[in-house]
């Protein structure tokens, strides 16, 4: 039997030996597509090429991309564990000719490969081509019918004619598409399954979609023939290898036969042992929910596994939030169907890792990152997760009693807000209880939790009733307009009559403004409001939904409705617009040395500093820091345009390059910042963004990184200064320098050199006296032995204090029950005498009167506690007698 791994280097040998140039997977977060929730395709990486902006050094490719549908257009979740056909993850081979070779070759080489090569049965292979579409003046696709019959020996009763919705590809609204030829296969006992041809069949399925490249889609929905034609096509490996391996479900194949066995050791259950098959693994019960469990169970641990590993990081927004249900769709099937307690898809990693890690390195690479990441997620996850699975079967049970079919939105809410259930698993669970969710009462207590812990906190803004919309278009020329006040809120309270009095804290509102109201993670901006007789300060501008609001306080005057005032921004916004456009910089330099991995997690743009926080999966080395900076700073030099466009979109998100939040809702038309576009040059960095920005890159001044750190797993923040603040870092850094130069008498850049070697010296000198009084080269004058162990009597050289105290530590560590020990350095003697607790106990010897009876003898005194007792003295030349004396007079105490 082929296994996957011979499969997927068959397919990749198959066209490198026709000219094709091995290409790896790009990764599952898209490096040029904000639009795109992950790489879902093969073709993802190549887009540019079709669209001709972009040439490669060859015109062949092969490889297998890691492929995700669990969201945007191509989503198979709902299928996932109910079919056995259809993954989240899964891996798409694929062969390209980019304005190269056509359809002839493509189709030829397909069926070459599964019959010749692998030797799929003929008369299971079927074919289907475009049947054309008149409405859209697209003929049938009958080249491809014809080739089909010439360039292959199908059974010609095998080619079938499909509509737009099967062979005609699209990638999305816009953008290159073409027909396509889809080869499906039959494997059904009897080969009765020609009928099956895409109806959804487990036993009649795609194998393989060729795709014929042609035409251009514009905005107009126009099609008309591109100046080269291309060919993309995509095979999902796990269901050719099922084809291959003979098996009626891909979680019957060897890439999944070996985590399915691991969930079984960590359940009761036996996946597949319902039915008598001769494959327990091939049964496809899709009623046998404790089956489908296991199912989902595998497939969502490949899922996380490779997302993390390509830095997607499990959250509450975008890309990151799919991933955190993925995992709480899988942990709620553990728990409820398989009753596994605690978390076990972090169990099923190693064992992935084990099948697929030769192929795609970097699972071996991040394995530990891995495992940290979905314990944490599971463990997180299952401290609710019994609770919220008990409080839906309450409210099921309370349902179904009442003879009532539909979940109260707020219960989700609840299950969601408190028990951290995604509303599609609360979906789920309702549908196996043959119940829906009200989610027009989920979104509506989703709204209303929202205005209350709404975004201008303050105020409580978007709670307060009435704001009217402010114009705002001035806020990005930020020169002083003249506005009227519309209003003010109070207390929570928007009015639109009376009058504020001097000293008086409140929010005004205004018919138009040029404060930019904080968001996108720019700062709100300050300055005033001034008019006859008084003015306002501004402290902040919050938006309240279209509403910008100035709070502050009236410091002089009174302020009425209906007053005119001119505003004036702060000239501290101009420090922000710094921190802004750099950020962007730092955005793009990021990417250009760690990888295209980055992503933007989250920013704070104020005037004082900029913060700036992405994924990556270990610290910025020093060096990388330093690179990074230099970027920044030669674009800052190179004085490039920073230009913002209002665009539609579509249009913008076909910009190379482009940069967005995901998750973030942008507008249409959308605001697009770029920078350094000058004439047809493509820009630096173009990004998604309503903010505040230079116009031109120079105006940052200076940039310098401060410090970067890590906020979460696999997520980094490097906070950093431009301008002013830029200049007063360096200031004060020289500063410490100078001073640090000049006490240590050294040049600055001599510096690390001084310290080092005054810290080696310094280590040296602690070294020497602990040397001299090490438990190990201590040799006793005497030694007496009692029950209770050795009590040494001796020299410790010349040691200091401190050293001695330890020496004694370290002979009654090595069994001794009292030590007494003395030492003499530089006209001085010490004398340290330490008895253990159970020799105290035992009644006889005190190191207190120990060393007040011997210090006399070396001209001294001292004394102490019973256990430990130190002594001076000034007689080192009596030292020796002293020790004889204090060893007679242990001896007479002890004997
Ligand atoms: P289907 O109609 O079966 O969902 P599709 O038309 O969505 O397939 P394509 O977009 O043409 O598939 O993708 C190319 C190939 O990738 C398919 O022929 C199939 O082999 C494989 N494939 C697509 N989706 C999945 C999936 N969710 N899991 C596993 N393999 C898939
Ligand atoms: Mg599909």
């Amino acid at each position: 039997m082929k296994s996957c791994e011979q499969i997927r280097r068959q397919f990749i040998e198959f066209f490198e030996q026709r000219a094709h140039r091995v290409v790896p997977s790009s990764s599952l977060l898209p490096a040029d597509d904000p639009t795109l929730l992950f790489a879902n395709a093969g073709m993802n990486q190549f887009k540019d090429i079709f669209l001709g902006r972009e040439t490669r050094d060859y015109v062949r490719a092969v490889d297998s991309q890691k492929c995700i549908r669990a969201g945007g257009k191509h989503n198979d979740l709902e299928d996932v564990g109910h079919d056995v056909y259809h993954h989240t993850f899964f891996e798409m081979l694929g062969n390209w000719s980019f304005g190269d070779y056509f359809k002839s070759e493509a189709i030829a080489w397909a069926w070459e490969l599964l019959t010749e090569v692998w030797g799929l049965p003929k008369d299971r292979l079927y074919a289907t081509v475009f049947e054309g579409d008149a409405a859209e003046g697209l003929e049938p696709d009958s080249e491809a019918e014809q080739l089909w019959q010439q360039v292959t020996d199908i059974d010609p009763s095998h080619i079938f004619r499909g509509g737009r919705k099967d062979n005609f590809w699209e990638m999305g609204e816009t953008g290159p598409c073409g027909p396509c030829s889809e080869i499906h296969i039959d494997m059904t006992p009897d080969g009765t399954g020609a009928k099956l041809v895409n109806a959804s069949h487990p036993l009649v399925i795609e194998l393989w979609n060729l795709v014929f490249i042609q035409f251009n889609r514009d905005e107009a929905g126009t099609l008309t023939p591109l100046p080269a034609r291309h060919v993309d096509t995509g095979m999902g490996l796990e269901r050719v290898a099922k084809a291959l391996q003979g098996k009626v479900s891909n979680y019957a194949t060897d890439l999944f036969v070996p985590i399915i066995e691991r969930i079984e050791t960590l359940t009761d259950h036996r996946y597949g042992s319902s039915a008598g098959l001769e494959d327990r693994f091939d049964v496809t019960d899709p009623d046998n929910i404790a089956d489908v469990a296991c199912r989902v169970i595998a497939d969502h641990a490949r899922t996380l596994t490779f997302a993390l590993a390509d830095g997607i990081i499990p959250s509450n927004e975008g890309r990151g939030y799919v991933i955190r249900r993925i995992l709480r769709r899988a942990a709620r099937y553990g728990r409820q169907y398989l009753n596994i307690d605690g978390p076990f898809l972090v169990k099923l990693v190693p064992t992935i890792v084990e099948l697929m890690g030769r192929a795609f390195g970097e699972i071996v690479e991040r394995r530990q990152y891995i495992i940290e990441t979905i314990a944490a997620e599971e463990e997180s996850f299952g401290k609710t997760l019994d609770r919220g699975i008990e409080l839906f079967r309450r409210e099921a049970t309370r349902l179904t009693e009442a003879g009532r079919k539909q979940l109260p939105g707020d219960v989700a809410f609840d299950l969601y807000a408190t028990y951290g259930f995604p509303v599609d698993l609360t979906q789920i669970m309702a549908a196996e209880a043959k119940l829906t969710v009200d989610m027009e009462g989920y979104d509506h207590a989703m709204a209303q939790h929202r205005e209350l812990s709404g975004s201008g906190e303050q105020f409580k803004a978007a709670a307060i009733a009435g704001l009217p919309a402010t114009d705002d278009q001035a806020k990005y020329a930020m020169e002083p307009i003249a506005a009227t006040v519309l209003g003010f809120v109070e207390n929570g309270q928007y009015v639109t009559e009376g009058a504020l009095s001097a000293g008086d804290e409140a929010a005004v509102v205004l018919d138009r403004t040029n404060f930019y109201g904080e968001q996108g993670g720019q700062v709100g901006d300050a300055g005033v409001l001034s008019f006859d007789g008084g003015r306002f300060a501004v402290r902040n501008a919050a938006l309240a939904g279209q509403c910008v609001l100035h709070a502050g306080v009236l410091e002089r005057g009174s302020l009425k409705v209906g007053q005119q005032v001119t505003a004036t921004v702060d000239d501290s916004r101009r420090d922000t617009m710094r921190n802004h456009t750099a950020t962007h910089l730092l955005n793009w330099a990021l990417r250009e040395v760690l990888g295209e991995h980055v992503n933007q997690a989250g920013s704070e743009v104020s005037p004082e500093r900029l913060r700036f926080d992405f994924s990556h999966n270990q610290a910025v080395s020093a060096e990388q820091l330093a690179a990074t900076e230099r970027l920044v700073n030669e674009r800052v030099l190179a004085d490039q345009a920073v230009t913002a466009e209002v665009m539609p979109l579509s249009q913008a998100q076909e910009i190379p390059g482009v940069r967005a939040m995901f998750g973030e809702k942008y507008p249409d038309p959308v605001r697009v910042i770029s920078i350094g576009s000058e004439g047809d040059r493509r820009a630096v960095s173009a990004e998604f963004c309503g903010g505040t920005h230079l116009d031109r890159t120079s105006q940052v001044g200076l940039f310098k990184i401060v410090s970067e750190e890590s906020v979460a797993k696999g997520v980094r923040r490097i906070t950093a200064l431009t301008g002013r603040e830029a200049f007063a870092h360096v200031q004060r850094s020289d500063e410490v320098l100078r001073s640090l130069s000049q006490s240590l008498r050294t040049a600055a850049q001599q510096l690390p050199e001084r310290v080092g070697a005054m810290l080696k010296e310094i280590k040296e000198l602690r070294k020497a006296p602990k040397a001299a009084a090490g438990a190990g080269d201590f040799a006793p004058q005497a030694t007496i032995e009692t029950p209770q162990g050795n009590v040494l009597i001796g020299q410790a050289g010349q040691a200091a204090p401190a050293a001695m105290r330890n020496l004694c530590d370290q002979l009654r560590q090595k069994g001794a029950a009292a030590a007494f020990v003395a030492a003499a350095n530089a006209g001085k003697v010490t004398l340290i005498a330490m008895v253990s607790d159970e020799l105290v106990s035992a009644g006889k010897l005190k190191a207190g009167d120990w060393v007040k009876a011997i210090a006399p003898l070396v001209g001294g005194a001292g004394g102490g506690k019973p256990t430990l007792a130190q002594a001076g003295g000034k007689e080192p030349e009596k030292l020796s007698e002293a020790l004889d004396a204090a060893a007679s007079y242990a001896r007479d105490l002890l004997a």
